[in-house]
């Protein structure tokens, strides 16, 4: 199996670690801020990530698969601020509403779903090991920063100029501020930060507070899949800031490069012609797609589209979507043909094309090969019910 790598750009052999029983993957895949995170741009992430774990056992090799909770986070907190709840409540609802999703939806669950508020030791401990090795700095706003100029390689996994970073921590609100008593660069960012009000605060040597966004993914993954991974996923629009700063911190702290062997992104999700997002008010969550088509389909419609680029969510597809699974229930006889088995393997090694694994498994369908649609389904629709849920 080959993968395409966002820092390279090229396709790699799918890398590998040496586990205690052989070759296994070690997969990081950002996780969900838990404040409204049932919409699809997530589902779709999480079934392209679950169509990965499904295809790489079935090969027969072991996936340790960790993906985090970020219920330390400013839009969490902010979303409680207003709600007038607690963050822990907040989280606590929204991480259970996530779940309960992708159950739905199927998945494989993560062998470890750590959250950052159960972390925060481990978290800590990077901050001061990155203090301690000189690359980052106390400042009198309280906060300790990364030096963003003591990694030479910053900029390259997003392939951005220093002109078109500062414009995206702007677009995310985390340009902070420059100058005596603040940061020493725009591109610095927050290790540890003072907490604000109704925020929860650590203690540490830095002072009491939090830690930033970006160090905790870097502490979970080492701590649960040691130094280096084989792949780090998550969605395209983590690649600036997010992950840019999780490699230079992580590779800046333990000196292992690299710190993710590939990087793998997923594209947008469109709606109306823009970006999902609460604020545009043009989400499409799964409960209301799970009303008009049954979790097969929903599944089978997200990955209809190759996992790397933009595309536009259109209810007439989805109901495409519902038909063929429909005709898969309605399917008799156990005809094997394998051909178009030989035609899925092919497309899910070659970076996991799956638009071409569900044109194999439409042919099989027409065929009437039935065992090897039941084979497709299991990888692509994972255990996603065929039926429709009741009421
Ligand atoms: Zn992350």
């Amino acid at each position: 199996m080959r993968v395409l790598d966002t820092l390279t750009g090229r396709h790699l052999p799918l890398p590998l670690s040496d586990g205690p029983g052989g070759k296994e993957l070690k997969l990081y895949v950002c996780g969900v801020t838990p404040y409204d995170s049932g919409h699809l741009g997530h589902a779709f992430t999480f079934c392209v990530f679950d169509v990965l774990v499904r295809w790489v056992e079935s090969k027969g090799i072991p996936v340790r698969y960790v993906q985090n909770v970020t219920d330390v986070d400013d839009p969490l907190f902010a979303r409680a601020r207003r709600d007038g709840s607690s963050w822990q409540d907040l989280a606590k609802r929204e991480e259970a509403a996530f779940v309960q999703d992708m159950t739905v939806l199927g998945w494989r669950a993560p062998d470890v779903m750590p959250r950052v508020s159960d972390e925060i030791q481990g978290i800590r401990a990077a901050a001061e090991g990155l203090s301690e090795r000189g690359f980052a700095y106390s400042a009198a706003d309280g906060s300790l920063y990364f030096e963003a100029a003591r990694y030479p390689g910053f900029g390259q996994l997003s392939r951005r100029s220093r002109r078109s970073m500062l414009r995206k921590l702007r677009e995310e609100e985390l340009l902070g501020r420059v100058g005596p008593g603040a940061k020493r660069d725009w591109l610095d960012f927050p290790l540890w930060r003072p907490s604000g009000a109704g925020e929860p605060s650590w203690p540490s040597r830095f002072g009491p507070g939090r830690p930033g966004w970006h160090i905790e993914c870097s502490a979970m993954s080492m701590r649960y899949l040691g130094e280096q991974v084989d792949i780090h996923g998550g969605g395209r629009d983590l690649i600036f800031s997010h992950h840019e700063s999780e490699r230079a911190q992580s590779e800046s702290l333990t000196g292992c490069v690299p710190f993710a062997r590939a990087w793998l992104h997923t594209g947008m999700v469109r709606h109306d012609g823009r970006k999902m997002s609460k604020s545009l008010g043009n989400l499409v969550v799964v409960k209301d797609t799970l009303r008009v088509a049954s979790p097969a389909a929903v599944r089978l419609y997200l990955l209809s589209h190759r996992y790397r680029r933009d595309w536009e969510f259109r209810w007439p597809a989805l109901a495409r979507f519902e038909r063929l699974v429909q005709r898969i229930r309605g399917m008799r006889g156990s005809g094997r043909s394998g051909s178009s088995l030989a035609e899925f393997r092919a497309a899910l090694d070659a970076d996991l094309d799956a638009p071409r694994a569900i044109r194999a498994l439409r042919r099989a369908v027409a065929s009437g090969d039935r065992r090897g649609v039941e084979d497709m389904l299991g990888i692509l629709a994972g255990t996603a019910a065929l039926k429709p849920a009741a009421g």
